[in-house]
């Protein structure tokens, strides 16, 4: 089966969040069931500069504006990619979406209609005598992939699967602006691309493609409401008879404690050892009091309203009050950033701050944590999560989306039963917090419950090995049928 993804970023090669997580991880455990997939990404700076035995593959005299090329070539893991450098929209340093200004690049739209035209003229073609079967197209930025494939010709059109990682990202822009992307504009009507007056990419994914999927069941069932659907609850009411949830896993290989060369001490569930060199190590380098028996939770995120941090900071008190330690890696909106630097300033040695992305830092602080707090307001699967309990760093997370599918809270049945992995709570408030932060001192400080809790947290499983066949399933079912 030959698929060919399309995303905007990718991890190892560049990363904002959880969707490069999922584009760079996803393939390789495909490929472990014989798909041999290709990522089409943008070469942003530095992109091409990781991949080895690279090859132009095509040639385009005009990409919205100026030439481009396709180069394919290899990660160091073996993931195959295909990088699509157009200098003018794509050679810009840094955050892949944001100016040095902060906001939006202001021809993102453009930017990534590039990207889906390119997308869908490598799904029609392939390259070489490569041809997808299947174009999985992630998030707005590949939301024109399908209405792209629907303009042409339906001779030796691929399928398309869309999956979305986040509806609260709609890739909006004006009419003026569709009118440059080339496609007909019988496609512009509320039945298609058009949203209350603007164009938005993603409605297009929703709209156009075979299959939708999102990264947790309880997130395809959310989506469908007014609460979490953002507006696009009502097509996706529309499309359920093709909308699935499949939970996304991690990298197992480059998170697993007892190998990660970017933390203090190796460790596994049945040697911990490693763990409290870890955390006295994160101690020592947050500046946070060396403490073996003061909980250390952490958090790791993008720092905004969706991740419901600033439910947080009501409950600091409480934290520090019962001896707690709070270690934060984030980077996002400028108030929470001050409101968290303002909290480690005013609370020496009991909360440190780093604001920042640091792929390093954040598996040293996985390692050496007791517990990760994930209190999102809607999560679609959250990943941090699971970084948690393959570290053994107790979850504390809201009861939604994937945090609700992926963590058994701790409640008096399932620690009996062995089965708990982690603390959900719910009202998603900060006094649900509050009390699920309550609930989690008095685990740690049961030393039995808390070393059991571990290590059923530990043995969850988290990798591909469940959901990647669901995708080669559903692959299959959308090239099967019909025949
Ligand atoms: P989202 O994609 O909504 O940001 P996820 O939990 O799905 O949330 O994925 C976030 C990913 O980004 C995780 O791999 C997490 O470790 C990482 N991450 C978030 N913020 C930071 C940061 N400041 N430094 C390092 N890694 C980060």
């Amino acid at each position: 089966m030959r698929v060919l993804f399309v995303a905007s970023e990718c991890y190892p090669l560049i990363k904002t969040g959880g969707l490069a997580d999922v584009a760079g991880a996803l393939p390789l455990a495909l490929a472990r069931l014989d798909c041999d997939v290709r990522v089409l990404m943008p070469a942003y700076p530095g992109v091409i500069g990781h991949l080895r035995d690279v090859q132009e593959v095509a040639g385009y005299p005009d990409v919205f504006g100026g030439p481009g090329r396709l180069l394919a070539g290899e990660t160091a893991d073996g993931l195959k990619v295909l990088a699509l450098d157009v200098a003018h929209l794509y050679d810009r340093p840094g955050n892949p979406y944001l100016g040095p200004d902060g906001n939006d690049w202001w021809d993102n739209t453009r930017r990534f209609a590039a990207l889906s035209a390119i997308g869908a003229a490598v799904g029609r073609s392939g390259v070489g005598d490569w041809k997808p079967a299947v174009v999985h197209c992630h998030d707005w930025q590949a939301g024109l992939v399908a209405p792209y494939l629907l303009a042409g010709p339906a001779e030796g059109r691929p399928k398309t699967v869309f999956t979305i990682h986040n509806v609260a990202f709609q890739g909006i822009c004006g009419r003026a602006d569709f009118d440059t992307f080339g496609l007909p504009s019988s496609f512009y009507t509320p039945a298609g691309l058009e949203y209350y007056g603007y164009c938005s990419f993603l409605k297009g994914g929703l709209v156009f493609s075979d299959r939708l999927t999102t990264v947790s069941p309880t997130y395809a069932r959310e989506l469908r409401t007014q609460e979490f659907g953002f507006g696009m609850e009502g097509v996706l009411n529309e499309r359920a008879n093709v909308l699935s949830g499949i939970v996304n896993g991690i990298d197992t290989k480059s998170w697993d404690p007892a190998t990660d060369p970017l933390i203090a001490s190796n460790y596994s569930a049945r040697k911990m050892a490693g763990k409290a060199i870890c955390k006295t190590e994160l101690q020592t380098r947050m500046g946070l009091r060396v403490d073996p028996d003061a909980p250390l939770m952490i958090v790791v995120s993008r720092l905004t309203g969706q991740k419901g941090l600033d439910m947080l900071l009501p409950n600091l008190e409480g934290i520090l009050r019962r001896g707690g330690q709070l270690a934060i890696l984030g980077a996002g909106e400028q108030g929470m950033e001050r409101a968290f630097v303002e909290a480690a300033a005013a609370n020496p040695g009991a909360v440190a701050v780093h604001i920042g992305y640091s792929e390093p830092l954040s598996h040293a602080m996985q390692a050496g944590a007791d517990a990760i707090l994930v209190p999102s307001r809607f999560e679609p699967c959250g990943l941090t999560q699971l970084y948690g309990l393959r570290y053994g760093t107790i979850p504390v997370v809201a009861r939604t989306g994937g945090l609700a599918d992926t963590v058994i809270d701790a409640n008096d049945a399932s620690v009996r039963a062995g089965s708990a992995t982690g603390i959900q709570f719910a009202p998603v408030s900060a006094s649900g917090l509050g009390f699920a932060i309550e609930r989690l001192f008095d685990l740690f400080h049961n030393k039995k419950v808390w070393r059991a809790l571990q290590a059923r947290a530990m043995a969850h499983p988290v990798g591909w090995e469940d959901s990647a066949p669901d995708y080669v399933a559903l692959y299959r079912e959308l090239t099967t049928e019909g025949v």
